[in-house]
């Protein structure tokens, strides 16, 4: 058995590639760009894993993506593959639209071209899983309830639209051709291994070097946090049990505003690696970003209910952990700052 799994040297797609290849006796063929925020080192453990085959290459090259499912022979396609910094989006758009609207497209038409040629027992067995997000849904006031799977799709950012498009994209591709589609929604991730341009990451590693931790606005944006691992195994629940043409949304029960998850990153810092001073200090607040979506939150019971699936690690704990990781795996960080890992790409092969 393989799956065809997408973006899988990024920040979540890795765990689910190791969290993946530890459940299940599959073969992942793991098709990455390696822009930017792909990172080799991130698969590293799995260099001598059979069951692991790295190819880089772009979701929008129908021609690769065509040979890759015919040679292997996928039961499923994961697609993690995207241009996922929101900030980035509002800088320069365009990578989004290509990647996320324009490669999901090639990416479901090579799909769709594979699974059209299974046996009817193949075609009933085979899933493609989009990996979507929460802000397709756009921003919630303080008291309004947690997104659902109704819900209207509103997105504000570049980011957030591109992702919308892609959604409806994976949508009609069920409704017309039959693809038996799932497509998942989550909160924000966290963990190790998490791309040090986003806000936890670089909240630990700025009060490591005694560096201001920038907060956009007040800080009062209020965001829901789940452990990466929980969403691996969240994901591959769906892929494995959910039921094709479906949306499924998960979370990690545990909304916080920003301010109060930077401020929870300091006392832990403060714990475990004292400075002198209270690492609160340097909190600085920052122009807020243009559009900038004050809530997201997340109903997961639909999920819990039908599938069994439900979060595992409190924030509290995992925040811990994270934080012990970034302090206990310095060379990992410091080599995606330098950039150094973008040249160790051609002396690696996985
Ligand atoms: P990431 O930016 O860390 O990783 C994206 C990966 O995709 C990278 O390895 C990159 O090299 C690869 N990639 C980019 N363009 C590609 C292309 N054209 N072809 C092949 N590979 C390409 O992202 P992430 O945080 O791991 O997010 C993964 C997915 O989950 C994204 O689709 C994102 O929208 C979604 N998501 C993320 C979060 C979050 O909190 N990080 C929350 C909800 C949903």
């Amino acid at each position: 058995m393989t799956w065809l799994v997408t973006g899988g040297a990024g920040f979540i797609g890795s765990h689910f590639v190791h969290t993946a290849l530890a459940a299940c006796d599959e073969t992942l063929v793991n098709l990455d760009k390696l822009t930017y925020a792909g990172h080799l080192a991130n698969l590293t453990s799995l260099q001598h894993d059979p069951r692991h085959v790295f190819v880089q290459g772009d979701i929008g090259d129908l021609a690769l993506v065509e040979r890759l499912l015919t040679q292997h022979q996928p039961r499923a396609v994961v697609n993690f593959a995207a241009e996922s910094h929101v900030d980035r989006s509002i800088h320069g758009p365009e990578d989004f639209i290509q990647t996320n609207v324009v490669g999901t497209f090639h990416l479901l038409e090579a799909a769709r071209g594979y699974w059209q040629a299974l046996t009817p027992q193949d075609q009933n067995a085979f899933r493609f899983v989009h990996v979507s997000t929460d802000e397709v849904y756009g921003s919630l006031g303080p008291h309004d309830p947690p997104f659902v799977e109704t819900n209207a799709y509103k997105p504000n950012s570049p980011y957030s639209s591109s992702k919308a498009a892609s959604d409806h994209l994976v949508r009609a591709w069920h409704h017309t051709y039959g693809v038996p589609v799932l497509t998942t929604h989550c909160s924000n991730n966290y963990g190790p291994r998490h791309f040090p341009e986003k806000l936890i990451p670089l909240v630990i590693l700025n009060a490591l070097e005694g560096k201001p931790l920038p907060v956009y606005g007040k800080g009062e944006n209020v965001r829901d946090w789940i452990h990466v691992d929980d969403y691996a195994e969240g994901l591959i629940a769906v892929a494995t049990r959910g039921q094709p043409g479906k949306t499924y949304l998960l979370g990690g029960n545990a909304e916080r505003r920003n301010i109060d998850v930077v401020t929870a990153i300091c006392t832990i810092m403060d714990r475990l690696v004292p400075a002198g001073a209270p690492h609160a200090r340097l909190i600085t607040y920052v122009t807020d970003r243009p559009g900038h979506d004050f809530r997201y939150a997340i109903d997961c019971s639909l999920i819990g209910r039908e599938l069994g699936w439900r979060p595992r690690e409190t924030f509290e704990s995992g925040l811990e952990k994270t934080v012990r990781w970034y302090l206990d795996n310095r060379p990992w960080w410091e080599a995606v700052r330098s950039g150094q890992y973008r040249g160790e790409r051609l002396g690696l092969s996985l």
